[in-house]
């Protein structure tokens, strides 16, 4: 991000603690692969990734504790939130250092890409920016017991996220004494002018047992899957490394290539790329191109997972298989398989990691201990909502 954009934070507010829904908060809930909060954390990651936004700053309730292990790719924070919403949401920007907020509730999983980006075209130091969809029902006002019609003309549902200057909207929550129901309520009753961006009914707020309903069904329709394959092979030879899935091997001979010869990486790139129809690493990391010469493969899998991500992709599950005669590698594979997950979960916090090991049988260019080879399956998924 340029020095002259001004920078940004996504504030997702998860501090509730009742629920409508009885048991765990719902933001806690698991809808699909993971929790709903982390729905629209994922989608904070895209715009990181994207460049739109430079952090992600978490509320919790007060006595819940931070996950741990787990991480996205934007860099993130989690604090503590308070008694009431607003002072939740204070808390989360006292722990955000950017020029402008986006202030979502966890409890809508389905936020797109497209409402922050206008969202964040929309702001500016003067103006905060919400999204607003019009009501498809006819409005009545019931005022001490008495009906009377209101046009649903000029009334609009809010949603969020909500954007605003952060030390405006800081200051506004910090001098106010009542709470209420969204931000953009607290900086217009300060005479604050707000701006407006068309909101989505897939953004809604999941609420009641119903929404709950509807909001799983649309994870079951819009989960798409794909499955990639990959391979590798690579001679081996004396005086060079032997770098598998980042970790370095002892061994006396080592895989000959431009990179540092990583098959383990490779084969996991391919595996990655052919599921997202995205080529492959051959074509996207030329050996003719000196940059990559000795390269560290891990950085080459990092920007091909990066890529996947910013596409909406993440991986589910990857399975592979080294075919090795020499050197014997089976107490290796537990530490290639912890370091290659570390690195996978920071793109793709809930995939998991098979690694395994098969001998040449002494059979053919394997089995002469002339190379080695690598098969990768990884299976992908997106959410087309
Ligand atoms: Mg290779």
């Amino acid at each position: 991000m340029s020095d002259i954009l001004p920078s940004w934070s996504f504030i997702l507010v998860a501090a509730g603690s009742g629920s409508r829904l009885g048991g765990t908060p719902k933001q806690f809930r698991k809808l699909g692969p993971q929790p709903v909060w982390s729905w629209s954390a994922r989608v904070a990651d895209r715009l990181f990734s994207r460049g739109r936004i430079n952090e992600l700053v978490v509320v919790l309730p007060r006595d819940y504790d931070f996950p741990s292990g787990k991480d996205f790719g934007c860099p993130l924070t989690y604090v503590h939130g308070g008694a009431t919403r607003s002072e939740s949401v204070r808390n989360g920007m006292r722990a955000s250092t950017a020029d402008y907020v986006m202030i979502h509730d966890a409890a809508r999983p389905f936020l797109s890409v497209e409402i922050c980006d206008a969202l964040i075209d929309a702001t500016d130091a003067e103006h905060g920016a919400v999204p607003l969809l019009a009501s498809c029902d006819s409005l009545k006002e019931i005022n001490a017991g008495v009906v009377r019609a209101v046009s649903r003309e000029k009334i609009y549902r809010t949603q969020t996220p909500q954007s605003f200057n952060r030390g405006t909207m800081l200051e506004i929550l910090t001098s106010s004494t009542c709470d209420a129901t969204d931000e953009a309520t607290m900086w217009l009753n300060a005479s604050r002018e707000l701006v407006y961006v068309p909101g989505n009914e897939r953004n809604f707020k999941i609420t009641t047992e119903f929404d709950w309903i509807v909001a799983a069904s649309l994870v079951e329709k819009g989960r798409v899957i794909h499955i990639g394959m990959g391979y590798d092979v690579h001679e081996l030879v004396p005086g060079r490394r032997l770098v598998l899935g980042g970790v370095e091997a002892p061994s006396p001979l080592g895989l000959l290539g431009h990179s540092d010869a990583d098959i383990i990486c490779h084969a996991l790139a391919d595996a990655l790329l052919g599921a997202a129809g995205e080529g492959d690493i051959g074509t996207l990391f030329p050996a003719s191109d000196k940059r990559y010469k000795n390269a560290d493969s891990t950085v080459l899998l990092k920007q091909v997972l990066i890529l996947l991500v910013e596409k909406g992709w993440s991986l589910v599950w990857a399975d592979i298989t080294l075919v090795a005669q020499f050197p014997r590698l089976g107490e290796e594979i537990p530490k290639i398989t912890d370091f290659l997950k570390t690195i996978i979960n920071t793109y793709c916090p809930f995939s998991g990691l098979s690694i395994k090991v098969k001998s040449g049988e002494h059979v053919g260019s394997i089995g002469r201990a002339e190379c080695m080879a690598c098969y990768a399956a990884a299976t992908i998924e997106h959410y087309s909502m």
